[in-house]
């Protein structure tokens, strides 16, 4: 269960709170977000429904719930979150696109390719400064260089910057710049990582793993939500499969799924979904009919050159004419872009 605090509530009457938790044999967790604070509840459920724990000083009211997330949980929240990034707001009626090289590589290559997406109607900026990779041969990212890049192309060009951040050392540094910090598919049960993007304020995009299932997502969520970040954005972008034909199956079934499991925007990232740039587009179309919050696109202006997942990025023009194609999917599922 969650128990919603009173805005007035005080440390004292919160000490009480646990106390009495403590003595039924349960714990509370507390979150402080920016509104509220919540105190979530792991124990025996009857026990604490039988408890009247919406009587005690300080409690405002008390939310069941049979989910192991809790706060990232439609029971908690019905209505769903929305989450400013510059001038657009995510999990509104309009679909959020962001766009751009998988890796910063220079100057010249991310501000050529911000000016072609933001012209084509995208409206953050993606580039990873810090880049996951499986050999530790392949190129790593500029760090620190990548950075001030990105804020650079956002100074030219007003898109917001999402950009991951692979290291618990590095998040102070990375929340500097990005307006979103990605946690990648390899680091979404990286625990101390979670724990330490959820003592900031600013949104936090979490990739779903390729292995990791729907409820193993929300409960990462849980993480960021119970050290009192509500500002999480989750984002399926394929998991492992017996099918070896492209890189992953991307799983758009979640997407209706977590939009009625979680009241979190739902986004989708077609390009590491299947891996290929000629389906990159068809399956960007496919997930805002399927309910997508927003899309995450890779776009390189030379692909056969690019440091990484040069096959799945698509051409800016193709990004262009791909954008005209998602935008009539949106109008015809009651959206826009
Ligand atoms: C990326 O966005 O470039 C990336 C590495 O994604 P993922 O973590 O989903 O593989
Ligand atoms: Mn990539």
């Amino acid at each position: 269960m969650i128990l919603i605090l009173r805005r007035e509530a005080s440390a004292t009457e919160i000490d009480a709170i646990l106390a009495r938790l403590s003595a039924l044999g349960a714990t509370g967790h507390v979150a402080r977000g920016a509104e509220q604070v919540v105190i979530a509840v792991e124990g025996d459920k009857e026990l604490l429904a039988t408890s009247q724990l919406d009587a005690l000083p300080g409690v405002e009211r008390v939310v069941p719930t049979a989910k192991p997330y809790k706060i990232a949980s439609r029971d908690y929240r019905a209505a769903k979150t929305t989450i400013p990034i510059g001038t657009r707001v995510i999990g509104d009626k309009k679909v959020v696109v962001i766009a751009g090289p998988c890796s910063v590589e220079s100057r010249a290559q991310c501000f050529t390719i911000a000016a072609e997406v933001a012209k084509a109607g995208a409206t953050v900026f993606r580039g990873g400064a810090f880049k996951p990779r499986t050999s530790p041969y392949s190129f790593q990212g500029l760090g620190r260089e990548g950075l001030e890049i990105l804020a650079e192309v956002r100074e030219r060009t007003g898109l917001a910057i999402i950009t991951e951040v692979m290291d618990t050392r590095d998040v102070d540094l990375v929340a500097r710049t990005a307006d979103i910090l990605q946690i990648g598919a390899r680091n979404i049960q990286n625990f101390s990582l979670l724990n330490e993007v959820g003592k900031l304020r600013k949104p936090v995009f979490l990739k779903r793993g390729m292995m990791t299932t729907v409820t193993e997502l929300l409960m990462s969520a849980e993480y960021v939500l119970s050290n009192g970040n509500e500002n999480v954005i989750l984002c399926e972008r394929g998991i492992r499969t017996f099918e070896t034909a492209l890189r992953n199956t991307l799983d758009l079934s979640a997407v209706p799924l977590l939009q009625s499991l979680t009241h979190l925007p739902v986004m989708v990232d077609p390009s590491h979904g299947v891996g290929d740039w000629r389906y990159v587009i068809p399956m960007a179309r496919a997930a805002v009919a399927a309910g997508a919050d927003g899309l995450m696109i890779e776009v390189h202006h030379s692909p056969e050159t690019a440091f990484s997942d040069g096959a799945q990025s698509i051409l800016p023009r193709r990004f262009a004419e791909g954008m005209i194609e998602i935008r009539k999917v949106a109008r015809a599922v009651g959206r826009a872009i």
